[in-house]
C-alpha cells in the first residue's frame, strides 16, 4: 500500500494513508472560516450576558443562577 508506513522505515517517519491515521494526527482538517468564528464568538458573549440586566461580562455567566450574581442577589429589584 502506498505510503502506509506506520513504522517509519521507508520513508524515515511514521506515515500513513490519511483516512488510516490515527486519531490526534488528522484532526485539525476543516479551518476555521470566519463565519464559524462569528458563530462561536456570538455564543460566547451570549453566555456572558446577563439575560435579566443584559449586561455582558467577562466571565459566563453562572449556569447555576441563570443570570448575573447581581441580578441574583437583588431579585427584588426585578421584580419592582
Ligand atoms: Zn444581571
Amino acid at each position: 500500500m502506498r505510503f502506509y508506513d506506520p513504522d517509519g522505515t521507508e520513508y524515515g517517519i511514521p506515515t500513513y494513508p490519511k483516512r488510516l491515521a490515527p486519531d490526534g494526527l488528522a484532526a485539525p482538517v476543516r479551518p476555521m472560516t470566519p463565519g464559524r468564528w462569528r458563530a462561536v464568538h456570538a455564543m460566547m458573549r451570549a453566555r456572558r450576558t446577563c439575560p435579566d440586566c443584559q449586561v455582558t461580562f467577562n466571565h459566563v455567566i453562572p449556569t447555576s443562577l441563570g443570570c448575573c450574581p447581581g441580578c441574583a442577589d437583588s431579585p427584588v429589584a426585578l421584580a419592582a
